[in-house]
């Protein structure tokens, strides 16, 4: 009877916790080039104490091909509407729509597209929160296939941590997160 009544609440605290993919240390990494990871680590260092947001850009021979910086405008909505917007831009992103179109109407007509998009968490790990996923998987969302990328960073150390990416098989399907692995190209 015990055992019933905590398997029953283990099942409800299951269904109450949020949900969050983490990198999996076990996976092999993906190779990223080097110097696309050193750009969103300047870019994740420079924006502390808010987390950064942007766009890397690929084509069909490389995925991971320039990064595009977008402005972060948690802050401003969280300042205009605190209800909506319970969170400011030091624990969570917006990603700025005007900078998200300027993008889109470039590689119009190009065979460029958004590959992956990339925000840093700041003095948390490399995963996709609650939040992240809802964004990443929301049906108006305009990279379905995009991976997504996550680094960690910290207050005051010049050190950054992690940084995770997650991939899914297809739109719908859930996201599978692991590390990454710097290369020359
Ligand atoms: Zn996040």
């Amino acid at each position: 009877m015990r055992r019933r009544v905590d398997a029953d609440n283990a099942r409800r605290a299951d269904a109450d916790k949020p949900r969050r993919v983490d990198a999996d240390e076990k996976l092999s990494p993906v190779p990223v080039p080097g110097r696309i990871l050193n750009e969103i680590r300047t870019h994740a260092l420079e924006s502390r104490p808010e987390e950064c947001c942007g766009l890397i850009i690929g084509d069909e021979n490389e995925r991971f091909v320039r990064v595009e910086r977008c402005r972060n405008e948690m802050t401003q909505k969280h300042t205009e509407n605190p209800q909506l917007y319970p969170r400011d831009g030091t624990a969570a992103f917006f990603m700025s729509p005007s900078d998200v179109l300027r993008v889109e109407k470039e590689l119009r007509d190009t065979a460029e597209r958004v590959s992956a998009v990339y925000h840093s968490h700041v003095g948390a790990g490399a995963y996709l929160s609650e939040m992240d996923l809802e964004y990443a998987e929301h049906a108006f969302f305009p990279f379905p296939d995009a991976h997504q990328i996550v680094i960690e960073v910290y207050g005051n150390e010049d050190a950054v941590g992690r940084i995770g990416i997650f991939r899914r098989d297809g739109v719908g399907r859930p996201f599978q997160g692991c590390l990454v692995r710097p290369v020359d190209r």
